[in-house]
């Protein structure tokens, strides 16, 4: 269990579904060389890539932002009961992780008042619906669910032409809009003076980020712009779910860029836990150092 984030009045917790080694770093990124790998294997073996299995470890997480005056849920994990015959490591999960972590907040699922989406990926919606005599219905009843049009647009036309390809779509993200619990927003949407999107593009069409806090005292949660250190030292290094790997890469310089001189602390969804850290310039790239050091 890590410590909150506290932003004045504002904290920020993580919420873990699993951490795992299940994605051969080869394949994660298509475009990595064994010899590039070779050059990187003093750090990040064995905390970032097991070297039993090669593959990545990998957390799935979500974030609680309690402010005031709403409790906010960034992303939803995987999530119980979900078919997904493609990763037979996430398929029909049988949990109480995940309500366990919310339960130690002293949070029920009903005490969600907003879920925001960082973008519509199996591993990110799962705990938007459960299901309840057979349907998929709200898991967090209370709650709204804040979504980009552009990112909910792609995935619901991915569905209707082929919904077997994207079996989450289907169960956790259009039960949300037929319930009319999705608000749907720009990817740059202000919610409140504290809790701000930033579009993160690449990962998926209309990714975004969410910055919390204000100027000097804030966080990046960052969904999946990053998935690895790897790609902070080599921001252009794309991953095989992208929507468009340039973008991404883009994306990674232009936000690391703007941060890597403040304060700001990075909540790095995918990362190991403790998944938190300040970003800094390293070489023609960027480093992630602990925080307090
Ligand atoms: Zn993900």
């Amino acid at each position: 269990m890590t410590m909150p984030i506290t932003l004045k009045d504002i904290a920020i917790h993580p919420v873990v579904e699993q951490e795992g080694a299940w994605f051969d770093v080869m394949k994660f990124f298509p475009t990595l060389t064994r010899e590039l790998l070779d050059d990187n294997r003093s750090w990040l073996m064995p905390t970032l890539v097991d070297p039993a299995n090669n593959c990545l470890v990998i957390c799935v997480q979500s974030f609680v932002i309690k402010t005031p005056h709403h409790n906010i849920l960034i992303d939803a994990c995987v999530g119980n009961h979900k078919p997904r015959p493609a990763r037979p490591f996430w398929n029909m999960l049988n949990s109480d992780r995940f309500e366990n972590g919310l339960a130690a907040l002293g949070l029920t699922v009903n005490d969600i008042d907003y879920v925001m989406c960082t973008h519509l990926h199996t591993d990110h919606v799962g705990w938007n619906t459960r299901l309840d005599n057979g349907r998929w219905v709200p898991t967090f009843a209370n709650a709204k669910y804040i979504m980009a049009d552009r990112e909910l647009e792609h995935w619901t036309a991915r569905e209707k032409e082929n919904p077997s390809s994207v079996p989450w779509i289907t169960d956790s993200v259009l039960p949300i809009v037929e319930a009319k619990r999705a608000e749907i927003v720009k990817s740059d949407f202000a919610f409140s003076d504290t809790v701000q999107l930033l579009p993160t593009p690449g990962h998926t069409i209309d990714h975004f980020s969410v910055l919390v806090g204000g100027a000097g005292e804030d966080a990046l949660i960052t969904g999946d712009m990053i998935h690895s250190p790897l790609q902070g030292k080599y921001p252009e290094l794309g991953m095989m779910a992208d929507y468009d790997s340039a973008q991404a890469g883009k994306t990674r310089r232009t936000v690391f860029e703007r941060f890597c001189d403040q304060p700001t602390i990075m909540c790095l969804s995918h990362f190991p836990m403790p998944s938190t850290a300040r970003v800094r310039r390293w070489g023609d790239g960027y480093k992630f150092v602990a925080l307090g050091g």
